[in-house]
């Protein structure tokens, strides 16, 4: 078992070293901010978010413990090319893995986070993406701007 925790720990490096869809998304219709107080997490997330509810395009900025940005790494590629219904049924079942109500099967990358759950301040970290793209499809189709 030694060694498939020393992979899930080399795939959490690995996104945390080299974060997926990092940076902003010009086109994004969908924008979420969420923080994690406790650990000092940072995230915002971009989402492009077609006629059809189907997720084209997702990305992130932020700064945040290694869990934290492996965890929104990991989730980007994990929602591009979901539909909501989709999204949102995986958050519940990333939600049950981390928390332990869930056995994470079937979650494919997903399931290297399972191990936060030994660890409750973490939990927060592995789910702050999560919450924050659950906002950002909450929100209308409309682009969001400060302008
Ligand atoms: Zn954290």
């Amino acid at each position: 078992m030694s060694s498939l925790r020393d992979l899930y720990q080399e795939v959490i490096f690995d996104h945390n070293r080299n974060p997926r869809n990092r940076g902003s998304l010009e086109q994004a219709n969908r924008v979420a901010e969420g923080v994690n107080p406790l650990c000092g997490d940072q995230l915002k997330l971009y989402m492009l978010v077609d006629d059809e509810g189907v997720i084209r395009d997702v990305a992130f900025q932020g700064q945040g413990c290694a869990i934290s940005t492996a965890s929104a790494s990991i989730m980007t590629e994990t929602l591009k090319g979901k539909t909501e219904e989709e999204a949102h049924r995986c958050f519940e079942q990333f939600h049950a893995m981390v928390t332990g109500e869930g056995d994470g099967a079937d979650m494919g990358k997903l399931e290297v986070l399972a191990g936060v759950r030994q660890y409750p301040t973490r939990v927060k970290c592995a789910t702050l993406a999560w919450h924050t793209a659950e906002a950002a499809l909450r929100q209308k189709h409309e682009r969001v701007t400060t302008e």
